[in-house]
């Protein structure tokens, strides 16, 4: 199960096959009981077979962070062989640069400081954007453009300033929850008929591409995995932002 714990089937938009925009969908650990736990109710809606060959440490990012980039690329429609953009480099944007490369796009990472310019190269990045060193906009451009973002990083502002980046017609996909709002240049927006569009994870049968797509391409996430008895100090440190980029809770490790 992913961050979605299963459609009702029966409200308007999931008559109409909306289903990660259904109206009565629990989210287990959020909304309902069962997301740091061993055992979970869920609802058959929500189940998402996942491939004898995974590693369940590996799998588990994949069921959320891993649909919610792979997602936000199919939303975006950029062309193959194009400039793809994944800004920030962190739980999503790892795994981000990895789907874009093996989708058959040139990717830009964009971060701030030259930390992650070597991981970056290393999970596929043909091009690394310092966004502190430089307007990372300008920077795109310098490249040609780019068809698509995927903006992963919490920051309003740092998205609002990609968008100059993009080509004429090109999408930023907004997937990292940012308490500060995007101030965006109007004018960026009209010429160019550039657009900003949110993307939420995925349903189970998207889970199940992208699982297929995942073990096909060997995308795996960066985890530390920490015991289940552990679970508060996983949070916090998963919160605290120093989890290179994920914990895993594991069952198996002993108690
Ligand atoms: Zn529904």
């Amino acid at each position: 199960m992913g961050f979605l714990g299963g459609h009702c089937g029966q409200c308007d938009f999931c008559r109409r096959g909306d289903f990660v925009n259904c109206t009565d969908q629990p989210q287990p650990g959020t909304t309902v009981d069962g997301g740091y736990a061993e055992i979970v109710y869920a609802r058959a809606s929500g189940l998402v077979r996942v491939p004898e060959a995974f590693d369940a440490l590996t799998a588990a990012p994949l069921l959320c962070a891993g649909v919610t980039v792979f997602n936000a690329l199919r939303v975006a429609q950029a062309p193959v062989n194009s400039l793809v953009a994944v800004q920030g480099i962190g739980g999503l944007g790892h795994l981000g640069v990895q789907y874009a490369k093996k989708m058959g796009y040139r990717v830009a990472a964009l971060a701030r400081g030259t930390e992650k310019a070597r991981l970056a190269s290393t999970l596929g990045a043909d091009h690394y954007i310092d966004s502190a060193a430089e307007d990372p906009a300008a920077a795109l451009t310098a490249l040609g453009g780019a068809t698509a973002i995927i903006a992963t990083a919490a920051n309003g502002a740092s998205m609002a300033g990609l968008v100059a980046g993009l080509q004429p017609r090109g999408k930023m996909i907004v997937v990292g929850a940012s308490p500060e709002p995007v101030p965006v240049h109007t004018p960026d927006l009209i010429f160019g008929g550039r657009s900003i569009i949110g993307s939420l994870t995925g349903s189970a049968i998207d889970n199940e591409d992208n699982l297929a797509f995942s073990l096909t391409h060997q995308i795996a996430p960066m985890i530390e995995p920490l015991p289940f008895h552990e679970a508060p100090r996983a949070y916090d440190r998963m919160m605290s932002g120093r989890a290179r980029f994920r914990v895993v809770l594991d069952f198996t490790l002993a108690q």
